[in-house]
């Protein structure tokens, strides 16, 4: 998956990575969709393994443009895991509350605990995101969060958890079919948004601000990967595959039994 992952300190220019992309499982979509089956069984094997040893923690972050396909990633991807060790956190526009405290006060109560798996549907990076973007505060505040943002997830990635950021890349024109479907589909009707239009004329200040979250934020303890997502099978194909292969690499193992078990007869039983 390197060939999407965003190298720390490189300057990200979206009009270079093509949504379109399928180079890595260039396999169409029935066949793709019969990999993520056995993918979706491997992250079961990995996420029960990641509970039962009760040591590391996974934060999986997706970040999109309205349509980019958040919710279907998270119901495809970890259509398999236990609900038991895994959370989803959806960041909608902060409430009155969670105005009044500093921008991660939320985010940093959903951060998963030992054993477990939490995605963030939206996330902290709104607030350089649609903030940045309608001015919400001004540049000399949100500009500061580019540094409190590193500093946040690398006390997370020290304190044990491993982070995972994904960006799913559609194309203007794909958000427009996606737009058209929900307003043509009856079941998809009510995922239609009239305010998404107003953002979608927004798309060129969202593309600039997503790039410097993407150049400014992406590091050795917290990668972003740049995910083709015009193609829904291959998206879920490239997340699904890039948590495998971190959780393989953590070197999980299941807790020793108690001493004796040996010995122990149920032969009474
Ligand atoms: P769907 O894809 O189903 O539409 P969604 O994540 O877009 O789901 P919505 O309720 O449509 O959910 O939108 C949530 C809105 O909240 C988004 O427009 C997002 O930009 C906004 N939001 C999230 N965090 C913040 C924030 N910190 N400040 C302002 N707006 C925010
Ligand atoms: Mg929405």
């Amino acid at each position: 998956m390197e060939q999407y992952r965003v190298q720390p300190g490189s300057q990200v220019d979206l009009s270079q990575w093509d949504p379109n992309d399928t180079s890595l499982f260039p396999v169409g979509k029935k066949e793709g969709r019969k990999r993520l089956k056995k993918l979706n069984k491997r992250l079961a094997e990995l996420q029960y393994l990641l509970w039962a040893e009760n040591k590391h923690k996974l934060l999986v972050v997706l970040q999109a443009m309205d349509t980019g396909g958040k919710d279907g990633t998270i119901r495809k991807v970890f259509a398999r895991v236990n609900p038991q060790g895994v959370q989803v956190a959806n960041f909608k526009k902060p409430t009155p509350e969670e105005l009044a405290h500093d921008y991660l006060w939320r985010v940093h109560k959903r951060t998963p605990g030992n054993g477990e798996i939490t995605i963030f549907n939206r996330s902290h990076y709104e607030d350089v995101l649609v903030v940045r973007v309608h001015n919400l505060v001004p540049p000399e505040v949100w500009g500061k969060r580019y540094d409190h943002i590193r500093a946040f997830e690398k006390t997370l990635a020290d304190e044990g958890t491993t982070i995972l950021k994904f960006y799913l890349h559609i194309s203007k024109d794909e958000q427009a079919r996606r737009l058209r479907a929900r307003l043509e589909r009856p079941e998809k009707r009510w995922k239609f948004n009239p305010g998404d239009l107003k953002e979608r004329a927004l798309w060129d200040s969202y593309m600039e601000a997503y790039q410097a979250a993407l150049s400014r934020t992406s590091t050795e303890f917290a990668p972003w990967f740049v995910v083709p997502a015009n193609h829904k099978w291959y998206r879920d194909l490239v997340v699904a595959t890039t948590i495998i292969q971190t959780l393989e690499g953590l070197g999980m193992r299941y807790p020793q039994p108690v001493e004796g078990l040996e010995a122990i007869d149920l032969s009474g039983l």
